[in-house]
């Protein structure tokens, strides 16, 4: 699948539902989102059939995502039923951890090959607060999980926030001394509820550099990756700079994106969508649908000229 820019779209992050079990600050408001309602959001099945056509078009890496993908009925089945289309070279999956310590043994079982985990704090107090009642050990004893069975190399995904973890960062830092863990800090987006944050709150992911100026750039693998990897001096593990805000990269840009209701998003911080249920409930050539989608998508997205989107992360899937 190649776009109209000459990019080959080859990624799909996959949001299997907007259900969480926690309600981090920057995601949901505290009351929750106004939940998609069950007979809208896609069956196992439909997301069979829609990861079948994408894979004949040229998709052969899946993430899954949320909302709070473990928490979606039937997660297990879903990961057996995409591994079983021979063009899906990796499937992943991003969590918040807390139920890997349960469920990463038939995850790995059905066919899932890595985790990302979020983890925005090392010290269980400020972890609870910016959840909003998330208990760090449970996420802890996820992570030592996830590694124990072979989900990996896992990936630690750290939100920075001004005022909230910056006096953290040489801790996260420090877990890529004597482990191969890649942990990488990801610049605060103003969507949804943080549309309104204070400008405090907003760091660049320069400030993780300036922290801890010992790191060094190390050369990317992936060219697609829109993390800039550097490295401690002897370092096993990588720190990885993911910058939307700052560092556009959207002339590398592999991906699109599906949410729990099944509409197609070409751009993370775009609002256009196509209907991909709806396609398929009437019958249309899905595959011709989505190639006229993905024409759609933009040179570049324009998040840092203040266009807000509106939706929150949960419901779009991040
Ligand atoms: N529930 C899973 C989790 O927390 O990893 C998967 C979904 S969550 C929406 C995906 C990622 O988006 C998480 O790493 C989360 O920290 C990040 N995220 C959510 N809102 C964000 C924001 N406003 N800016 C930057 N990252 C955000
Ligand atoms: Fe849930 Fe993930 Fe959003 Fe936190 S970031 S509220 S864990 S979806």
């Amino acid at each position: 699948m190649i776009d109209s820019y000459g990019r080959k779209i080859n990624y799909l992050r996959l949001s299997v539902t907007d259900r969480c079990n926690l309600r981090c600050q920057y995601c949901m408001p505290e009351s929750g989102i106004e939940k998609i309602k069950h007979e809208e959001i896609l069956s196992l099945e439909e997301i069979d059939a829609i990861v079948g056509t994408f894979a004949k078009m040229g998709i052969d890496k899946i993430r899954l995502t949320g909302g709070e993908p473990l928490v979606r009925n039937g997660i297990v089945t879903l990961i057996e039923k995409i591994k079983s289309h021979p063009e899906i070279k990796e499937l992943a999956l991003t969590t918040n951890g807390l139920m890997l310590k349960a469920m990463a043994q038939d995850l790995k079982n059905a066919g899932l090959d890595r985790v990302n985990i979020s983890v925005d704090s090392l010290k269980a107090d400020k972890y609870s607060d910016m959840t909003r009642g998330g208990k760090l050990e449970d996420l802890l004893a996820g992570i030592e999980e996830a590694k124990r069975v072979g989900l990996t190399p896992i990936k630690l995904n750290v939100v920075l926030i001004g005022g909230f973890n910056d006096d953290e960062i040489a801790d996260f830092v420090a877990l890529t001394k004597d482990e191969a863990i890649d942990v990488r800090f990801i610049e605060l987006m103003p969507i949804g509820e943080v549309a309104r944050w204070s400008k405090s709150n907003f760091l660049t992911n320069q400030t993780v550099l300036e922290r801890v100026p010992e790191l060094k750039a190390v050369k990317a693998t992936d060219p697609s990756s829109p993390a800039k990897y550097y490295k401690l001096p002897n370092g096993k593990g990588k720190v990885g700079l993911i910058s939307p805000i700052t560092c556009k990269f959207c002339e590398d840009c592999n991906r699109i994106r599906l949410t729990p209701e099944g509409k197609l998003k070409y751009c993370l911080h775009s609002d256009e969508e196509f209907d991909l249920k709806k396609a398929l409930e009437d019958g249309l050539d899905l595959e011709d649908y989505i190639i006229k989608s993905i024409l759609n998508k933009p040179k570049e997205h324009s998040l840092e000229n203040g266009e807000f989107i509106i939706r929150n992360m949960v419901q779009i899937g991040g």
